[in-house]
Order: C-alpha cells, then structure tokens, then sequence
C-alpha cells in the first residue's frame, strides 16, 4: 500500500543531554493544516543512506497533538544512520516521515495509569501527560491516578525534569517518580531501577485496590518504554503483581 509522505520542517531544537547527546525536535508539518494523531503514537522517518538505500526508523511523538506540530526527543546511538541525521538537523532544514503509527494508546475511558520509562522512553510519557494534563490549570484526567517512574543512569539524563515536577505540583493526582541508578554525590532523591520503585507503587495501590491481597484485576494500565531489557523486566514484573496481558502495553525501542 502507497503510503503519504510528509515533510517535517524543524522549528526548533534544543539539546537535553550534552553528556547523552539527546536532543528535543519541534517540527511543522509543511503543507497541512493539522496533524492528527494519538498521543503515544509514532511516525516512520525516511532517507536515503549514503549508498542510495532508503532507510526507515520509527521515533515516538513526545508531544500531545497541537495543530499541524509534533515534537520528537532523540539521542544519538554511536554509528547509528537516523538518530545522527536527525541529531544533525538545524531549524529549517526537514525530513520526510509517514505516519503516525502504533497501538500504544491511552485506553478509552482511561484508568489509573502507571507509565514506566528509560532513558528517550520518555518519549511517548510526555506525550501522554500533556494529553492529560494539557497544563498546570487544565485536568482531562477524570481524577484518575497517574504515575510516572522514569529511570536514568546520571540525573542529566532525567528529560523534562521540570516541566514533570510542574505538572505533578499543580496536579495532585500525577505523581512523578525519578530514580538514577548512578547517581552522583549530592543526589537526594531515589535510586536504583525503575523496577524497584514500580513494585513500590503497586504495592500500596493493591492496598488501596485489594485490601484482601485477591480479587479481581485492579483498575490499573500499564505501559513501558525503553530498550528491550528493561521492558521484559517490568513486563515480568507487573504480571508477578497481578495484571492481565491485556493491561500491560509496551513499546520496545531495540
Ligand atoms: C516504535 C519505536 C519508537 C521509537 N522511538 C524513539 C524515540 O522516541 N527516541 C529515540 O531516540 N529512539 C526511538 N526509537 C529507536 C529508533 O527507531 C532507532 O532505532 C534509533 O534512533 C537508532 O537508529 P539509528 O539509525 O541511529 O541506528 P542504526 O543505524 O539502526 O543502528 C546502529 C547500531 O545501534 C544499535 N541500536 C539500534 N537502536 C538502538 C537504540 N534505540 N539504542 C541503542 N542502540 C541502538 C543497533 O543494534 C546498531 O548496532 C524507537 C524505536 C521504535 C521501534
């Protein structure tokens, strides 16, 4: 099947992580008056190599939809083809996409949610929460309880740091939970894999849920994103707790 071919057309870049090289992508869509899409979602970059061979590699949105715009947070994989180009772009320069694609979506009605990430992971979590919380005044939450643990190595690498403590100051139903697993001197907060402290969540939600520790499923999605590992582990993790496959999403980024 043809598939429409989009240009993206780069407003603005800002870099993330020196230490990472991970960078924040805002791009326009050139021609279009809107971009729909779901948050969650991805888009399919297109480009010819150096030797003429056309090369695709799927980038989650990190943005909720806001008219013909969409932003992407990347970082450079050494000797990677796409990740260098796109690292590489400057404001006006564009790149050809198809999409959006993917099936890892918010559920409708939406539930308590705990999203679960590492590293460029966070991508599609930021665009989930500025779905949900569109701003430190607007609440499409529905009063459900929303976590998000995100995990890095060095705290450099904690992406959009402020913009989630904003939005969890303002919205006390969003709990942001960061966690390094080599934190520097000087680091007050928690520490270890993100694993740990999701048992932690859902520990204290089964009480609140299953206060006779069995039962039904709890109300609860989940939905994991980063390297393979990572995800198999919490994979195995939440379903150790209890949840159904049904409940647990994940997009795996290798
Ligand atoms: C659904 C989906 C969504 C994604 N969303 C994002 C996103 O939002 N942000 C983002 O940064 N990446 C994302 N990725 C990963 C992205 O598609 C590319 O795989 C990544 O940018 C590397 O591409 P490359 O062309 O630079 O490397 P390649 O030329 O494809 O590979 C170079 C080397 O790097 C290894 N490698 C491939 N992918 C990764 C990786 N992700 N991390 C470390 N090493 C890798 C390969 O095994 C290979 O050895 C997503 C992947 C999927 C499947």
């Amino acid at each position: 099947m043809e598939r429409k071919l989009y240009t993206a057309h780069l407003l603005n870049k800002s870099l993330l992580s020196e230490s990472a090289q991970c960078y924040h992508l805002e791009f326009e869509v050139a021609g279009e008056e809107r971009f729909d899409f779901l948050a969650g979602q991805f888009v399919s970059t297109v480009a010819m190599d150096g030797r003429g061979k056309q090369q695709t590699r799927a980038y989650s949105i990190a943005s909720a939809p806001r008219g013909n715009q969409f932003d992407l947070c990347l970082n450079r994989v050494e000797g990677g083809f796409f990740s260098n180009l796109l690292a590489d772009l400057t404001p006006g320069q564009d790149v050809q996409f198809h999409g959006p694609h993917g099936l890892f979506v918010l559920p409708q009605p939406l539930t308590d949610i705990v999203m679960i990430a590492t590293g460029t992971g966070i991508a599609p979590m930021r665009s989930f929460v500025e779905q949900v919380f569109p701003s430190e005044t607007e609440d499409r939450s529905e009063g459900r309880a929303i976590w998000l643990v995100y995990g890095t190595r060095h705290e450099t690498e904690l992406y959009y740091q402020k913009y989630f403590e904003r939005i969890a100051a303002a919205h006390p139903n969003f709990h942001y939970v960061a966690t390094l697993s080599r934190p520097q001197e000087g680091w007050s907060g928690l520490r270890g894999y993100v694993q740990q402290h999701v048992r932690t969540c859902l520990e204290n939600y089964q009480g609140m849920h299953l206060p006779s520790g069995e039962g039904a499923s709890l109300p609860l999605h989940a939905y994991i994103c980063g390297l393979n590992d990572m995800v198999s582990a919490n994979r195995e993790l939440l379903k150790e707790m209890g949840l159904e496959k049904k409940q647990i999403h994940f997009e795996r980024y290798d």
